[in-house]
């Protein structure tokens, strides 16, 4: 079973600042790490290696500094990472990331199973997974929770708002995950040593992929970012204090009173 798993590097912070001016996220003085969801991804692709062999590709789109994602992905577990980087990539929307992801997917070739994360915690549009599978053309399953491989098909049990279902694709197919899927494992000090000093990150560029140029970077970017804000609470929120059984009864007096209970 041979397995991409698609990574994005992030920051790591819910203090997201922004250049008011340029419109753009703040990323200077922010550590980068994997982004969680796609921590879950690399798990569960090193749970089927386990139990059904093959290899793992970790693949990521973003600056060389990406490399240090892929680096922990190979101390993880995973075989082999490549750096899709070039500055042609640069301004890509979701759709035209899509496109470039799906170009590299391509130019590795063999593989059975994609694993994106549901959403990333930067970007947060959750669009990435799904437009892979379209520019792919491949059956897709998101928001995966549990995932049984059997045979040429996959059982996903999939989360829903107030419950789940359980669907069987057949493979190659792309799955997002979320976090409830597993718990990712730490790097050992050996896989720290050998991601570090042994492997290679393979390179990609443009170049590399046989890619339409005007689906790429800026040009293949039908989003317009019209106006970035961070947002400002509207009103304040108020604290019940007491003990809990206290104000949980304050609580449930205050929604009768605006008839939200009865
Ligand atoms: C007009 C516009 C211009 C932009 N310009 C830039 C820019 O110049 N530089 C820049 O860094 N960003 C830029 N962005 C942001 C960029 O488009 C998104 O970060 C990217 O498309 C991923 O979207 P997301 O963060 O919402 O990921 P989501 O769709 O929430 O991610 C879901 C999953 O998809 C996978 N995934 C997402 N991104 C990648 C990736 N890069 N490589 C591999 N797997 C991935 C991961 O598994 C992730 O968990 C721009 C966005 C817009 C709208």
């Amino acid at each position: 079973m041979d397995i991409i798993v698609c990574i994005k590097q992030v920051p790591d912070t819910n203090d997201v600042r922004i250049d008011e001016k340029k419109g753009t996220l703040i990323r200077e003085g922010v550590p980068s790490i994997i982004n969680p969801d796609d921590k879950h991804a690399i798990e569960e692709a090193l749970r089927i290696r386990e139990k059904e062999g093959g290899k793992i590709t970790i693949l990521t789109m973003g600056p060389p500094q990406a490399d240090d994602a892929l680096r922990e992905s190979l101390a993880m577990g995973a075989d082999e990472a490549i750096l899709l980087s070039d500055r042609a990539f640069a301004g890509s929307d979701t759709w035209a990331t899509a496109y470039s992801i799906a170009r590299a997917v391509n130019a590795i070739g063999k593989f059975d199973l994609i694993i994106c994360g549901r959403q990333a915690i930067d970007g947060d549009t959750a669009q990435v997974g799904p437009q892979l599978a379209e520019s792919l053309e491949l059956p897709q399953v998101t928001y995966a929770r549990k995932v049984e491989i059997s045979g040429d098909k996959a059982v996903i049990e999939r989360a829903l708002e107030d419950g789940h279902e359980t669907l069987e694709t057949s493979l190659p197919a792309v799955i997002t995950v979320i976090g409830d899927l597993n718990e990712p494992r730490y790097p050992t000090i050996k896989g720290i040593v050998t991601a570090y000093r042994d492997k290679e990150v393979g390179k990609m560029t443009a170049a590399d992929l046989n890619a339409d140029e005007a689906k790429i970077g800026l040009k293949g970017s039908p989003t317009q970012v019209k106006k970035t804000f961070v947002m400002v609470p509207k009103r304040e929120g108020e604290l019940i204090e007491g003990t809990a059984k206290e104000a949980a009864g304050t609580l449930i007096e205050r929604l009768q009173d605006k008839n939200v209970l009865r």
